[in-house]
């Protein structure tokens, strides 16, 4: 398979390439140059197969030739080692949880396939290590750290804005050691991106070390996500459910849910794409106005999609040869504020006993806005993030407790190390120092 610049300028490369890469030299995301259907039969009998085998025959087509195949196998059962169950809320609403991975979000089956894709790429390689280095507001860093610890031939930076993740988020990103730093900067996290950003441009740098990013824009984090659409619709052939499936993903970068029109490209039935986000609204207003118009980003409750210039939407349009028509009859996109958040929150526990995490909720919120108009079919909502991990806004909204998990509750008596930089030659000094 060959993968082109999104903006045309660059020369097509493998997967080997585009993955080391991460974005091409003219700036462009990668895109693949054909995505052919699936066999009927397969999707049609998906019901007896492993997770694993579907998803390998899902994979396989953008990784030929690249990765020999009883490596390819290796790489996806390590990377699937969890279950991805479909709850039933209600009649015709399921939730698919995403978080019952290593750091109980779903970035971890992206980021564990793209450690382990490197891994192998780096192996014996007499090129130097490779860095990848990434700026974390939270769940990337995590499923970073954890995925590509131990991988051999590869060091990973981490940046995080001081005081600004979550407790268990730090701990997830400063307790691992081995081949995982984690640096700790006064600033924000547009900071972090701006200094990582700065990074890959720097000359001095590209003599010394081979730099790559670990975010959804490098194909081996965006592509795997397509084996969730397809467990869900696995589940529901097994409970023989063939209303007309829908789906609605919690959106902040339009990773995930572009990765699950991929799987529709693929053949998997799905009739309709909901993608559901904050008061982050770039893309309803785009649906609505037909105009796209990125904007500063704004806080939120479910702060993984607080996201203004979502960096995925090219690929989206790239789908449908950018016919915002042709978009429309497969996707739609609505908004949701904190306060109707809260409010679904607490109507899941309180009606269903079903605790859902803030990204979750916006999921829900989504599905049931599409399903009023469409209620003959039958609707999965993804669950992105375990409510753990947004503990404090879960459990004062509910006013419950919530266990901590056995990951999760393992790191609380682990020791936090992070190197604290100040500005953009800290990063740069310990870069061409440490590495
Ligand atoms: C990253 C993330 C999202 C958004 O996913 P995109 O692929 O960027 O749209 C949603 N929920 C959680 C919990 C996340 O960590």
């Amino acid at each position: 398979m060959l993968y082109s610049s999104l903006h045309n300028r660059s020369a097509k490369v493998s997967f080997r390439e585009a993955v080391i890469r991460g974005l091409a030299p003219d700036k462009g995301l990668y895109y693949p140059d054909k995505i052919s259907p699936l066999d009927k039969d397969i999707i049609s009998g998906m019901a007896t197969l492993s997770n694993e085998a579907i998803s390998y025959h899902a994979i396989s087509q953008f990784v030929e030739g690249e990765i020999p195949e009883a490596v390819l196998s290796e790489i996806i059962s390590e990377t699937l080692d969890f279950p991805f169950p479909l709850v039933e809320i209600a009649e015709n609403i399921y939730s698919l949880e995403l978080f019952h991975g290593p750091t109980m979000a779903f970035k971890d089956v992206g980021a564990c396939f793209m450690a382990r894709c490197l891994g192998y790429f780096k192996k014996g390689s007499a090129t130097p290590k490779l860095t990848v280095l990434v700026a974390t507001s939270g769940d990337t860093g995590g499923a970073v750290a954890n995925g590509f610890l131990g991988v051999e031939g590869v060091e990973v930076v981490i940046l995080f804005p001081s005081g600004r993740v979550s407790d268990i988020q730090e701990r997830q990103l400063t307790t691992l050691e081995q081949n995982i730093k984690a640096l700790e900067v006064k600033g924000t996290f547009d900071d972090c991106q701006a200094m990582v950003k700065k990074a890959f441009l720097d000359n001095d740098l590209k003599e010394e070390i081979q730099l790559t990013s670990a975010n959804s824009i490098n194909i081996a984090r965006w592509l795997p996500q397509m084996f969730y659409y397809f467990f869900a619709y696995k589940q529901l052939l097994q409970l023989k459910n063939e209303d007309p499936l829908v789906v609605s993903v919690p959106s902040g970068n339009f990773g995930n849910i572009c990765a699950g029109m991929v799987a529709h490209q693929l053949g998997l039935p799905i009739e309709h794409f909901i993608a559901s986000t904050n008061i982050n609204d770039t893309v309803p207003q785009y649906l609505e106005t037909g105009i796209y118009e990125p904007k500063a980003s704004v806080s939120t409750i479910s702060n993984a999609m607080d996201v203004g210039d979502p960096s995925n939407f090219v690929r989206i349009r790239k789908l449908v040869n950018n016919d915002i028509h042709k978009l429309k009859t497969l996707f739609s996109s609505h908004s949701f504020t904190d306060k109707e958040t809260k409010k679904a929150m607490k109507l899941l526990f309180k009606r269903y006993r079903y605790i859902a995490d803030p990204h979750g909720c916006v999921g829900y919120l989504g599905l049931e806005t599409y399903r009023k108009e469409h209620p003959e079919t039958v609707g999965v909502f993804l669950e992105t993030a375990h409510p753990v991990k947004f503990i404090d806004v879960v459990e004062s909204t509910l006013k419950t407790k919530v266990t901590l998990p056995g990951q999760i509750a393992k790191l609380m008596n682990r020791k936090k190390k992070s190197i604290l930089i100040r500005d953009y030659l800290g990063l740069k000094n310990f870069l061409l120092q440490s590495i």
